[in-house]
């Protein structure tokens, strides 16, 4: 079915990226009373393993995570990057970071125990590893694993019941649909529920689909008259210039439809420095447009 594992890839440069978004934005929301729902629409395996096969072999995470924990990093940093980098912290005893919290372990931190936690993961070995991996948590009713398809499951919980919700939609593009699927979503979910925060994850890669998809969610946003905000992280060049140069993601986006208001501020002085850590050439570079 699918070959995408999320292994290989946790905490890279799109992790550390979208992660600091998440938590900068669970932060805002969290701080009325008023339960939260939180709609993880591709929630991937949950914990990983850093010095496991999976992300040994890739080596990702020294590009990413590893390169904001290492000696000589300025401190604090950016107040929305030092929180990612103290979350991640937080699930490591000791000086080295052998475990990496995907979305649905950083939400299940931050969130209070009468908000509630929806993931969904197609994978079935990546569901199993999820649902084994959040039942350690005992966590009750406020965490469920629904091994279904994300982009249709989601839709039965808008609105949710205190008609607080964030949607994390973070698909991993191996079937070119998922970027309509993304934009129909979207498209769907505010119409069910029109102040939910909506945040959509997506790599930018030459590829007609991936670039058409922030321009798509800019017209749906303001055809629906919902501010938005949309950040990019590039750490290096799209053209592979010498063939000693490992080949990879060159650059990730970040479109919110109904963002806090104060993400903004804090993207403008945590994404300089994350382009500046992460940079593996000259071409790193960072973008943060809004509208409303
Ligand atoms: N959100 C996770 C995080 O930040 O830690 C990473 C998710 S990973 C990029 C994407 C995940 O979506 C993969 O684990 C993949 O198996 C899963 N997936 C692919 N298609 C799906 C679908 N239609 N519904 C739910 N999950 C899906």
């Amino acid at each position: 079915m699918f070959s995408y594992r999320h292994a290989f890839h946790a905490g890279n440069h799109a992790d550390v990226f979208k992660h600091t978004v998440l938590i900068a934005t669970l932060q805002h929301l969290l701080q009325k009373d008023a339960a939260l729902t939180v709609l993880d629409t591709h929630a991937g395996a949950g914990l990983y393993r850093l010095d496991g096969d999976y992300a040994s072999t890739s080596g990702e995470a020294a590009d990413g995570i590893q390169r904001l924990l290492a000696p000589g990093v300025p401190t604090p940093l950016a107040p929305a990057l030092q929180d990612y980098v103290d979350m991640v912290r937080a699930f490591n005893q000791g000086p080295s970071t052998r475990v990496y919290p995907g979305s649905p372990f950083i939400a299940q931190r931050l969130l209070r125990e009468h908000d509630r936690l929806k993931l969904f993961e197609l994978h079935p070995t990546d569901a199993r590893a999820l649902a084994g991996n959040i039942a350690q948590l005992e966590a009750g009713r406020q965490v469920a694993v629904l091994a279904e398809d994300g982009f249709e499951g989601v839709k039965k919980f808008l609105p949710p019941p205190a008609r607080r919700a964030l949607v994390l939609c973070d698909p991993s593009y191996e079937i070119k649909s998922d970027y309509g699927r993304v934009q129909d979503l979207l498209q769907d979910a505010l119409k069910r529920f029109a102040t939910g925060v909506y945040a959509v994850w997506y790599p930018i890669i030459a590829r007609p689909e991936a670039h058409d998809l922030p321009r798509r969610l800019k017209t749906l946003a303001n055809k629906a008259g919902k501010p938005w905000l949309h950040a990019t992280l590039t750490v290096k060049s799209s053209k592979q210039t010498t063939p000693e140069r490992r080949p990879g993601l060159p650059a990730s986006g970040m479109f919110l439809i109904n963002p806090p208001f104060t993400l903004e501020a804090a993207l403008r002085q945590a994404l300089p420095q994350m382009a500046e850590l992460l940079a593996q050439d000259r071409h790193a570079a960072h973008g943060l447009e809004s509208g409303s």
